[in-house]
């Protein structure tokens, strides 16, 4: 974290895909803060660059220019090892797509973030986590034998294990029920509140960023609005409004 409580700062950061005629830039000089402790929404129609702001913000892609630093360190300029390491050390993330290796158990997989450091939970930790999550009684089980909200859930435990400075976490309800959705958002919600985690969450639900502190909304490659503490319905509307 940084001396102000802000765990990654971004200014500036512009992306361009291809060159010439056929250039396309995903993102056209995009600021922002993300406060410790607290979960940001990001938001904004298909194709206005919410993936690839979520992407160099959690130093998977480079920026063309601009500034990006997580816990302090600017990363846009780290080399690949260094990267990795901070991306290891640093950050967790949740897909959409739960991304979970399929030959390995739930335990296994949570752990996985640890143990490719050669690091184990602090166990009364891990058991905390285990249950925070409800998936005490699923250790042992592999992705294929647990339900989509069950995979999502071993997938938000394995981005939170190593204490991460900030979970990134791309449209987490976007291949689940609502049902389950709203219980894997509880879970996000919970881990702010009771954790004290950092979330970053791209969404395009209004449901889902309803548990946000704060929405912000990309569009055509800036960010054209912030709310906070909007209700559902404000978030919506606010959607419409910009053009999704
Ligand atoms: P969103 O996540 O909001 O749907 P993206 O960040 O995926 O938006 O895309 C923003 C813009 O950049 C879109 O116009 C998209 O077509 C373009 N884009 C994304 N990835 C690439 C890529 N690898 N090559 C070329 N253009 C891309």
């Amino acid at each position: 974290m940084n001396e102000n409580g802000t765990v990654v700062v971004a200014r500036d950061v512009m992306r361009r895909y291809g060159e010439g005629q056929t250039a396309v830039d995903a993102l056209r000089g995009v600021s922002v803060d993300v406060p410790q402790g607290r979960l940001t929404a990001v938001m904004g129609p298909s194709g206005s660059g919410k993936s690839t702001l979520m992407h160099i913000l959690a130093g998977l892609d480079k920026p063309t220019s601009g500034s990006v630093k997580v816990a302090g360190t600017e990363i846009t300029t780290l080399k690949d090892a260094d990267l990795t390491k901070l991306r290891r050390n640093n950050i967790g993330f949740v897909f959409q797509f739960f991304n979970l290796l399929p030959m390995l158990t739930a335990e296994e997989n949570i752990r996985l973030p640890l143990s490719i450091a050669g690091e184990k939970p602090d166990p009364a930790f891990f058991d905390e986590l285990v249950s925070s999550v409800g998936l005490s009684d699923r250790l042992s089980h592999r992705p294929s034998e647990l339900s989509g909200g069950q995979q999502q859930r071993v997938a938000i435990a394995r981005a939170l294990v190593s204490r991460p400075e900030v979970v990134f976490a791309d449209e987490p309800t976007g291949n689940l029920d609502s049902k389950t959705g709203s219980e894997i958002l509880e879970l996000l919600r919970h881990s702010v509140e009771d954790m004290g985690q950092t979330i970053v969450m791209v969404t395009h639900e209004a449901r889902a960023a309803v548990i946000a502190d704060r929405v912000l909304y990309l569009a055509d490659g800036l960010i054209v609005r912030e709310l906070t503490g909007a209700t559902q319905h404000e978030i919506g509307a606010t959607m419409e409004e910009i053009g999704a």
